[in-house]
Formats: structure tokens, C-alpha cells, sequence
């Protein structure tokens, strides 16, 4: 009996550590099931953005992230001088995922045994790019199949550029650029300055941007669950602002979106289109729903509580068909753009 007084504080506070391990353990089986895909992009900056998009959901405690990376690992040149690095693949490394096994190309190179296991989970984030490599047909059929059913996905900037060949994707994403795209890839759609509601088929080329810059985001839809609260207007940190995209545009509502000028910070934009471009919007594909950010061409793009604040919104609402989190007290106004420095 002593000794099991002795040992009782220790007991105790055994019991007690197992019984916060089982309370942590039933929220993580609560939390969203997130996975983000990448491996191969033109934009070279992603080692380091799939971190950036991971702690992003992560920090809203709502979601659990896995990542599904290509056995070949590809970083095309489009990136800043970032990180004082002389080779855009050390990114890889600097940026380097516990136990993930992965090999270098030079080319973008197709991985025959990516097969993502879509079905556990509840949104996959698309964090390919320009040039990734096609995958293997059973793990697209397995996607699509994912999707109609009722999955989510969630497209960042230039994970619109890849697979433009594939027809099922690009009635997922609505609209795309690059990536083989044509006239006959599908229609323009935008807001014309009388705000009507334009698809256009007209010829031309499928996808463009100007120099970056800060813009102003226009919310279109106050009422959708991803935008309630938002500022009717705000100024979304330097970026890309993709215009001119193309595609099916089937099922698809525009939530927000960002003038083309034909003119930036006093310069001749020549990408200009005059036009009021989608920049976050949705679709729906079957039973599935995609939300669609063409915000995110650099960190410091990402970085910018706009960019962070609607995707962590679309993330939720294409996982759940709801939005809890609150609108963040820095989340930009019209006059100045708001970002948070992120590091790993
Ligand atoms: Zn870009």
C-alpha cells in the first residue's frame, strides 16, 4: 500500500498526460483533411510555398496537412532573387520534408507511381505549375473520379498553367493559362466596366499578366460564404495579375475580381486587357467543389493577409460547404496593402 501511494503522483499524472494525448487525438480526427500536391513547377520558389500554404491552414487549427510530392522533383527559373541563393534547388533543401524521398531533374519528368491517395481527404491544394509533368492515366481517373464524388480542390496561381491537355482538369479549374491553351481551350469571362458579366469567345491568346504590382481586389459576391465580411474593395500586395485566362467556365461564379489597366504606376502595361479578371472564383464539378485563388506568384505574394485570409476561407469552404474563421484585424483596406512576414 505504501509503495502504491508512493508511485500515485506518478500515476496520476500518467493518467492524466494519456488523457490529454486522447483529447488531442479525437481533434486531430476532427480537424479538415488537407493535402497539398506539387513536384514540378516553373515557379521554383514552391519547396518553399507549399510551407508557406501548409502553416496557412495549419495556423487556423481547423485543418491537418499532408503533402504528395512527385518522386522527380522539377524548379523551372521563374522566381526573385529570394533567400540569397545561387541555385534555385536549394530551395529544395532549405525547405527539405522529414522522410520525403525525392530525386532532382533538370526537364520535368513524369513520376509513374504518384498516386496520391485522394480519397482520405477532404480539400487537396494544387501546388503545380507551368510544365509539370502528366500523371499516370489511373491516378487521373482516380482523381476525377475523387472530385465528382464530391472532393475538394483548391487551385493557387499557376497550378491553373498545368495539364492543359487534360480535359477533366480543365473543367475542374474553369479557366486556365499556358500550358498548350488556345482559342479553343474555351471562353474569356470578366466584368465589363458596366459590370456585366462577359464570355467571351473571341480569339487570342490564353493567359497574359503585366509587370507585378499591387492591385485593388473587388468582391463580387458579398453573400458567398468565402467572402462574407470582406471589404467591398482591397489592395492585394505585389504580384502577377493573371488576365486573358481561358476555359470551359462551366458552373462557374466569380467572387472576385481585379482590373487589368492598361497602364501601371503611370507605365504602359502592354498585357493590359481593360477588363475587370476573375481572381478568386468557384466551380462546381459534380459533387465536388474547387476553389480557384490566381493570387501567389512570390512569397511576398503569398505573404499578403488578403492572399492568406480567402485562402484559408476557400480551403474551409471547399472541404466543409461552410466558413467559420473570423475576418483577421489586418486584413487590408483600400489605401494600403497588409502582409506577414512568414518564416519556417
Ligand atoms: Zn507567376
Amino acid at each position: 500500500m505504501g509503495t502504491f501511494i508512493r508511485f500515485l503522483p506518478g500515476i496520476l499524472l500518467l493518467l492524466a498526460v494519456a488523457g490529454i494525448n486522447l483529447c488531442e487525438a479525437k481533434n486531430e480526427n476532427k480537424k479538415i483533411k488537407a493535402m497539398i500536391i506539387d513536384g514540378q513547377s516553373s515557379h521554383g520558389l514552391w519547396p518553399k510555398s507549399t510551407l508557406m500554404l501548409k502553416d496557412y491552414l495549419e495556423e487556423t487549427g481547423l485543418f491537418q496537412v499532408d503533402i504528395a510530392r512527385t518522386y522527380y522533383t522539377w524548379q523551372g527559373p521563374h522566381h526573385n532573387a529570394i533567400e540569397n541563393i545561387n541555385d534555385i534547388t536549394e530551395l529544395l533543401d532549405m525547405y527539405h520534408i522529414e522522410g520525403m524521398v525525392t530525386e532532382k531533374v533538370d526537364e520535368p519528368k513524369p513520376d509513374p507511381d504518384y498516386k496520391p491517395e485522394f480519397d482520405q481527404y477532404d480539400v487537396i491544394v494544387s501546388n503545380f505549375g507551368w510544365m509539370a509533368s502528366d500523371w499516370p492515366e489511373n491516378t487521373k481517373t482516380a482523381f476525377k473520379k475523387y472530385m465528382k464524388n464530391g472532393g475538394g480542390l483548391v487551385i493557387v496561381h499557376a497550378a491553373n498553367n498545368s495539364f492543359g491537355e487534360w480535359e477533366e482538369f480543365n473543367e475542374m479549374i474553369g479557366l486556365g493559362g499556358w500550358g498548350g491553351r488556345t482559342s479553343e481551350s474555351g471562353t474569356y469571362i470578366y466584368y465589363n466596366d458596366q459590370d456585366e458579366l462577359i464570355r467571351d469567345d473571341a480569339d487570342g491568346e490564353s493567359g497574359a499578366h503585366g509587370a507585378q504590382h499591387e492591385y485593388i481586389v473587388m468582391t463580387r459576391e458579398n453573400d458567398h460564404p468565402v467572402m462574407k465580411g470582406l471589404p467591398d474593395k482591397w489592395l492585394h500586395a505585389k504580384d502577377e495579375l493573371y488576365e486573358r485566362l481561358r476555359g470551359p467556365a462551366n458552373n462557374l461564379t466569380i467572387l472576385a475580381t481585379a482590373f487589368s489597366d492598361e497602364e501601371i504606376n503611370g507605365t504602359r502595361n502592354n498585357k493590359g486587357s481593360g477588363r475587370h479578371e476573375p481572381i478568386l472564383f468557384t466551380v462546381q464539378y459534380g459533387q465536388g467543389r474547387v476553389f480557384h485563388t490566381t493570387m501567389g506568384h512570390m512569397d511576398y505574394s503569398l505573404e499578403c493577409v488578403g492572399f492568406i485570409t480567402t485562402f484559408q476561407r476557400g480551403a474551409e469552404w471547399v472541404a466543409t460547404g461552410k466558413v467559420t474563421q473570423k475576418i483577421p484585424v489586418d486584413f487590408p483596406g483600400i489605401d494600403a496593402s497588409s502582409s506577414r512576414n512568414w518564416r519556417k
